[in-house]
């Protein structure tokens, strides 16, 4: 593929930096690629930044893709260590569940878990205390499983630092509309006769040997501008209903105890955030793009009153921002990434569990991008499962 036989350093454009974005482009130019990251926005202000940002692959199947979350969880570990970061935070999770149905589940995912080596217990309500003085269980003692090796992201930190460390490494970043891709044309002249011309709203026309697009939720979009021969299907996320979008809340001051792991209650799931906050989302809170200002406010408030209601320290806290931010979600529930038929030289990558996978992915499409050698770790996750004819069917 395009990695192999161009003259000098392989010219890429990554379009979009959010956390795969940034990964991606730090990645490339660490291995001397000439590296132009591009982003309609400021980097990681679309899917990344309202992320739960939870490091795992408590619940993933099958077992390749669970093994690849977990490769996620260990990459992050990798190089937030050789980074020295402070927003790499693997806090362990706590996980309880309420009904019989609930603890019969969690009790089998556990077992499931430790099967493939990865870690996971059952502990009593005494040591879950311990790990988390904060908590306020419910009585009688739920059923808890403690998973030591989850964590999360503060993911503006992380974006700030990685693009900073892409640019340090040679890479160019250009935002708003100078880094807004309007159009991508194989074989123009300001590419020499081969690879891509990237146009953007109001940049230069940028060449490149390798687009990778990296867009979120808009990668359909740009596969459909790189004249895509099949579709990059999401779950639908615009219309009334969809189930993409998320409801994500702050709430703080936090007092002491304050909160220190990530906590998935039944009804609510809780992280420490930047600036003394908590970081709250609920499972079952059907918003979408649609919903009114009003219902959103009011969600928000009770996510902070089932958030106070099992944890201290939230008593005197108040909801600081709320918004409702969509998921990239493939329609198949896995990850995309590869070559996009009929575009050579067009890379795709989007992925619900882009926090989680981010690093990960980022080295093997960097290796795929820079040998020409295909990652067989990433060959169920290819483009070109989807069966042509819906063309584009979640882009907009
Ligand atoms: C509420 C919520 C909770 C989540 N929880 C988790 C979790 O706990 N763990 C986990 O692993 N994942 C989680 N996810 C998913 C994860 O956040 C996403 O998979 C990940 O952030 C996607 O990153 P990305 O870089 O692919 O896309 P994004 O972060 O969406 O970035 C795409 C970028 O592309 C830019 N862009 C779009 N169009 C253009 C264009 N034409 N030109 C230039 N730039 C463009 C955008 O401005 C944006 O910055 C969650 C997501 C949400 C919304």
């Amino acid at each position: 593929m395009p990695g192999t036989g161009v003259a000098g350093p392989l010219r890429c454009v990554v379009a979009g930096a959010g956390v795969l974005g940034v990964c991606l482009a730090m990645r490339l130019a660490e291995a001397g690629a000439e590296v132009t990251l591009l982003d309609r926005d400021q980097p990681g202000q679309a899917a990344t930044r309202s992320s739960f940002a939870w490091l795992n692959s408590n619940d993933k199947a099958p077992r390749a893709y669970h093994d690849l979350n977990h490769a996620g969880v260990r990459a992050w570990e990798r190089l937030a260590g050789s980074l020295g970061a402070a927003w790499y935070r693997p806090a362990g999770n706590l996980e309880w569940a309420a009904t019989a149905a609930g603890r019969a589940e969690l009790a089998g995912r556990v077992r499931r878990l430790t099967g493939w080596g990865y870690p996971a217990h059952l502990i009593s309500a005494a040591e879950a205390g311990e790990l988390e003085p904060s908590l306020r269980l419910p009585r009688p003692a739920p059923v808890i499983a403690w998973f030591p090796g989850e964590g999360y992201l503060l993911t503006e930190a992380m974006v700030s630092h990685l693009v900073s460390h892409a640019v340090r490494h040679g890479a160019t970043m250009l935002t708003g509309e100078r880094g807004r891709v309007t159009g991508l044309e194989a074989g123009a002249e300001a590419s020499g006769g081969g690879g891509w011309s990237v146009r953007t709203a109001a940049g230069p026309v940028i060449p490149a040997d390798v687009v990778v697009c990296c867009a979120g939720i808009q990668v359909p979009r740009l596969a459909e501008l790189a004249g895509a021969a099949g579709p990059v299907p999401l779950v639908p996320w615009a219309e009334p209903g969809a189930t993409a979008p998320g409801l994500v809340a702050e709430a703080g001051p936090a007092g002491s105890p304050g909160l220190t792991r990530m906590v998935h209650a039944p009804d609510v799931h809780l992280r420490p955030h930047a600036g003394g906050l908590v970081h709250l989302e609920a499972p079952g809170a059907a918003v979408d793009l649609h919903t009114p200002g009003g219902e959103l406010r009011r969600w928000a408030g009770e996510l902070l009153h089932r958030a106070r209601r099992i944890t201290g320290g939230l008593d005197d806290a108040a909801v600081t921002g709320y918004r409702v931010c969509v998921r990239p979600m493939p329609a198949d529930g896995q990850s995309i990434a590869g070559w996009l038929p009929g575009a050579r030289g067009v890379y795709v990558a989007v992925t619900h569990s882009g926090v989680t996978l981010g690093a990960h992915l980022a080295g093997l499409i960097a290796a795929e991008l820079l040998s020409g050698t295909a990652a067989a770790e990433l060959a169920p996750y290819r483009p070109g499962r989807f069966p042509a004819g819906n063309p584009h069917p979640s882009g907009r």
